[in-house]
């Protein structure tokens, strides 16, 4: 009772605002995924970061409170040795989808500010469906229906009513269990409904970006990062699959756009997602950053292999203040 009351007065607009103008001199960096309307997705709208016209308005926000750097700047700030005599802010996008390229990087532009792209390199110019994107469009599709997970009592109605909820939980539920895999509960939702499949199969839409569109940006000063081949969790990765994905990736999209690779952000990223054999491996294969996806500001950089982030899943400005606040 009591904390709930105190989350209710912390989260006031006027404690807000007299916190977010008092946050701490460090290094903020803040990570987006997709960029659109979420409610109008055929696939996982929880990977919807926000609206194009939300993103200009954290822009502008952003650009008030902080000094926006690229990654040469970061880069010799912290060569200096010396604590952090401001805010700064680095900001990220993870995946490669293309809503990055068609509506945040006009925004971008516009504003005259740089970020970094992390792009899953298997995914760029083809027609890949991310496993969670293809759960959502399934169990979307397939409204009203019953399904038991192969091997798992856990049953699920995709009820109509709330169908959002229930994708949510279904992927909470998945992500979760070790067996079966991932690949398996999709073979096998495939199987359970298998002409939404076909529909899905035969949708000629790309989802991720293509090389001259990286390109294009890259030419336009924005910055080209890896996260990974295939956006494997590297902690469940022998060393070799790892050096693969982190030092392949690097390679791959320098070969494909001719522009340097300095920094790489850990698929998923929360600490149990990499190790430090990863950290080891990103230092090795000469990227000059690693970001995970611990939330926090990075009051000083010790490990430039193990930066937070600070993710942003909401339009909603206030969200953003109290993510950097709390
Ligand atoms: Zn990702």
């Amino acid at each position: 009772m009591l904390k709930r009351i105190i989350k209710k007065i912390l989260s006031k607009d006027w404690v807000v605002n007299y916190y977010w103008q008092r946050i701490p001199n460090g290094v903020y960096v803040f990570n987006y995924h997709r960029i659109g309307n979420r409610n109008s997705s055929l696939y996982d709208r929880s990977n919807f970061s926000c609206s194009e016209k939300a993103l200009d308005a954290q822009i502008t926000e952003l650009k008030q409170h902080f000094e926006i750097l690229n990654i040469e700047e970061l880069d010799k700030l912290i060569s200096t040795e010396k604590p952090f005599d401001k805010r700064y802010a680095l900001i990220t996008f993870d995946d490669g989808y293309i809503d990055n390229y068609t509506l945040a990087f006009p925004i971008l532009k516009k504003h005259n500010v740089s970020a970094v792209f992390y792009l899953t390199t298997d995914y760029i110019e083809t027609k890949h469906i991310a496993w969670w994107d293809e759960v959502a469009y399934l169990i979307r599709s397939a409204k009203g229906q019953r399904y038991t997970i192969p091997g798992d009592s856990k049953e699920f109605f995709f009820s109509p009513d709330n169908i959002e909820s229930v994708i949510k939980d279904f992927m909470y539920y998945v992500k979760r269990i070790h067996t079966p895999t991932i690949t398996t509960i999709i073979e096998h939702l495939r199987a359970s409904f298998p002409e939404h499949y076909e529909t899905l199969r035969n949708n000629n839409e790309s989802l991720f970006l293509n090389w001259q569109q990286a390109k294009e940006m890259a030419k336009q000063g924005m910055e080209l990062g890896s996260h990974t081949q295939s956006h494997t969790i590297l902690s469940q990765l022998d060393d070799a699959s790892q050096k693969k994905e982190i030092d392949g990736s690097k390679q791959i999209i320098e070969n494909m756009t001719g522009v340097a690779v300095h920094s790489i952000a850990y698929p998923v990223g929360r600490r149990h997602c990499y190790t430090d054999q990863s950290t080891e491996i990103a230092m090795q294969s000469r990227y000059k950053f690693g970001f995970n996806n611990e939330p926090g500001i990075n009051r000083t950089i010790e490990n430039r292999y193990d930066i937070n982030r600070i993710c942003i899943d909401s339009c909603d400005i206030k969200h953003l203040k109290m993510n950097c606040i709390f």
